[in-house]
C-alpha cells in the first residue's frame, strides 16, 4: 500500500528506484483519488488520457537505470502552460478547446527528466485573481474546507497537491499567484526571481512580473522541481544566465517591515501566528531586526497599475482571428467586439479598461509612468535593504482562506495581495511556508509565512525553509 498522505517527491524517488513500487503503481493510485475527489473540489479542468503510458515509460527507464529526481513523478501543470499538442484555456471561454503549438521550456524540461504529466489545473481566468473565482470552470474548493476558497489563481495546482491527487505542480506567479493558494492550502509555494525560469510557453498575463513556481508538500520538493525547471532559454528574452546572483554574504540577519504588518486591514490572528513564527526564527539564532521602506505601502497600487497595462496589451492578440473562440458580426471591428466580449469574463475585461486606460495618451505618464518611477525607487530600497538582512519575511497573505463568494468587491480581494506582490514587483525571489492552522467555525485553516531573499538567492529560501519547516 502507498501512503500518498505522508509521500513525497524524494521519497517517492527512492522507492521508485528501489522498486517498491512502479511509477504506473503511483500513477493508478493518483488517478484513483482524481476519480474519487475531483467533482467536488474542481481541481482538475482535464485529466489526461495517456497518464499511464506516461507511467509505462518511465518504468522503463527506471528499469534501465536512468533514474533523475523527477522520473515516474506524476505532477499537476496550471492550465496556462503549454504543452503540446494538448489543450490549454486559461480556464478561459476564449481558448475553450485551444490546442498548444509548442511545449513551454519548463514542460521540455520536465519531460526530458521523465515526470508524468497528471492533467491541467484550474484557475482564475489569465490567472488574474486570487481564489479561482473567476475562472470560466467554477471555483476551486479548499481542501480543508469546501466552503472556502482554496486559493489562487494557481488554486488548482494548490489544491491537487494538498488533496494527494498530485505530488508536485506548477503555478504561475504574476503577484502572489503561486504563494497565496500555498497559504490558504497549508503546502509550500516559490515564486523564483524573475527571469530565473522561463516563461516561454506561459500564456503572459503582465510580463515583467510573471514567474512560473513551484508548489511541493516539502522544502526539499519544491528545490527538487525548482532546480529541474530552472535555468537561462534563449527563448525569453529576459531569461538571466543562473550565475547572475548577488554577491552577498550571510549575516543571519531578517528584516521585518512591522509597520505593514501591524497595518490595517491585516488579521489579528495573522499577527499574532507571525509573531510566533519570528519567535521560532529567534531560536534558530536569527536575529530579527525592523525594517521600514518608504514605498512599500503604495506597491500594491502600482500592482494594479503595471499589471493591468500590461495584460491589457498582452490580451490584445486574442481577437477571434488568431486563436480559440470566433464570433461572427457585421464587419471586422464588430467580429472582434463579440469574441471579445463573449469570450472574456468580468474581472477580465476590467482590467483590459483599466490597462487601457493607465496606458492612454494624456495618462500614460500619470499613470504608468509614476508607477514605474515608484517601481525603480521601491527597487533600490530592496537592494539597500539587503545590504543589512539576508532576508526579508511577512505573513504571505492577510488572512486566511475566505469564504466562497465573500469577496465580490473586487478591491476587497485585491487587498488580500499586499504581501506578495512587491517581490514580483522588485523581482526577487520568495517561498512561502505553513506556519501553523487557525480553528474557526470547527475548521483547522492553514496560515503562511513568506520570506524574500536576495535577487537569484533562492537558496536562501530553500536553506531557511528546511530548518523553519523542522521546528
Ligand atoms: N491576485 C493577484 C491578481 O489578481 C495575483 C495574480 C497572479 O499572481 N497571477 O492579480
Amino acid at each position: 500500500m502507498i501512503d500518498l498522505t505522508t509521500l513525497t517527491i524524494a521519497i517517492a524517488r527512492k522507492k521508485l528506484d528501489a522498486k517498491e513500487f512502479s511509477a504506473v503503481d503511483l500513477a493508478s493510485i493518483y488517478l484513483g483519488e482524481i476519480k474519487k475527489k475531483n467533482k467536488e473540489l474542481n481541481v482538475y479542468l482535464e485529466i489526461y488520457d495517456d497518464v499511464l503510458e506516461q507511467a509505462k515509460i518511465a518504468d522503463e527507464k527506471i528499469a534501465r537505470g536512468e533514474s533523475t529526481p523527477l522520473l515516474g513523478i506524476p505532477l499537476a501543470i496550471k492550465d496556462v502552460i503549454l504543452i503540446q499538442g494538448r489543450k490549454v484555456s486559461a480556464a478561459s471561454k476564449i481558448l475553450e478547446n485551444y490546442l498548444a503549438s509548442y511545449n513551454a521550456t519548463v514542460i521540455d524540461k520536465l519531460a526530458k527528466q521523465g515526470a508524468v504529466f497528471l492533467g491541467r489545473t484550474n484557475t482564475d481566468e489569465f490567472a488574474m485573481g486570487g481564489s479561482t473565482e473567476n475562472s470560466a470552470y467554477g471555483v476551486t474548493k479548499n481542501p480543508h474546507d469546501p466552503g472556502r476558497v482554496a486559493g489562487g489563481s494557481s488554486g488548482g495546482s494548490v489544491a491537487a497537491v494538498t488533496a494527494n491527487l498530485a505530488l508536485g505542480a506548477l503555478g504561475s506567479d504574476t503577484g502572489g499567484s503561486v504563494r497565496l493558494p500555498a497559504s490558504f492550502c497549508g503546502i509550500v509555494g516559490v515564486k523564483p526571481t524573475y527571469g530565473r525560469v522561463s516563461r516561454h510557453g506561459l500564456i503572459a498575463m503582465g510580463s515583467s512580473l510573471d514567474c512560473i513556481g513551484p508548489i511541493a508538500k516539502t522544502v526539499t520538493d519544491a528545490e527538487i522541481i525548482f532546480n529541474a525547471v530552472k535555468g537561462h532559454d534563449i527563448l525569453d528574452s529576459t531569461s538571466i544566465v543562473d550565475t547572475t546572483y548577488s554577491k552577498v554574504t550571510i549575516k543571519k540577519v531578517i528584516g521585518v517591515p512591522w509597520d505593514l504588518i501591524n497595518g490595517e486591514g491585516v488579521d489579528s490572528k495573522v499577527q499574532e501566528n507571525f509573531t510566533q513564527s519570528v519567535k521560532k526564527l529567534e531560536i534558530l539564532g536569527f536575529k530579527v531586526k525592523d525594517i521600514s521602506f518608504k514605498n512599500l505601502d503604495i506597491a500594491l497600487a502600482i500592482y494594479y497599475i503595471i499589471m493591468p497595462a500590461e495584460a491589457s496589451t498582452n490580451l490584445s492578440r486574442f481577437d477571434g482571428m488568431r486563436y480559440g473562440l470566433h464570433k461572427d458580426g457585421k464587419n471586422l471591428l464588430e467580429d472582434y467586439l463579440k469574441t471579445r466580449g463573449i469570450g472574456f469574463g468580468k474581472e477580465v475585461r476590467r482590467r483590459i479598461l483599466l490597462g487601457t486606460y493607465a496606458l492612454s495618451a494624456g495618462y500614460y505618464d500619470a499613470y504608468y509612468g509614476k508607477a514605474q518611477m515608484i517601481r525603480n525607487m521601491l527597487k533600490k530600497e530592496f537592494a539597500l535593504a539587503f545590504k543589512n538582512v539576508d532576508l526579508i519575511i511577512t505573513p504571505t497573505v492577510p488572512s486566511v482562506a475566505w469564504k466562497i463568494g465573500e469577496k465580490s468587491n473586487p478591491l476587497s480581494a485585491y487587498l488580500a495581495d499586499i504581501f506578495t506582490i512587491t517581490a514580483n514587483i522588485v523581482g526577487v525571489p520568495a517561498i512561502s511556508l505553513p506556519s501553523g492552522n487557525v480553528l474557526i467555525e470547527g475548521k483547522k485553516l492553514p496560515l503562511g509565512i513568506q520570506f524574500m531573499a536576495p535577487h537569484g538567492r533562492e537558496d536562501f529560501l530553500f536553506e531557511i525553509g528546511k530548518k523553519f519547516e523542522a521546528l
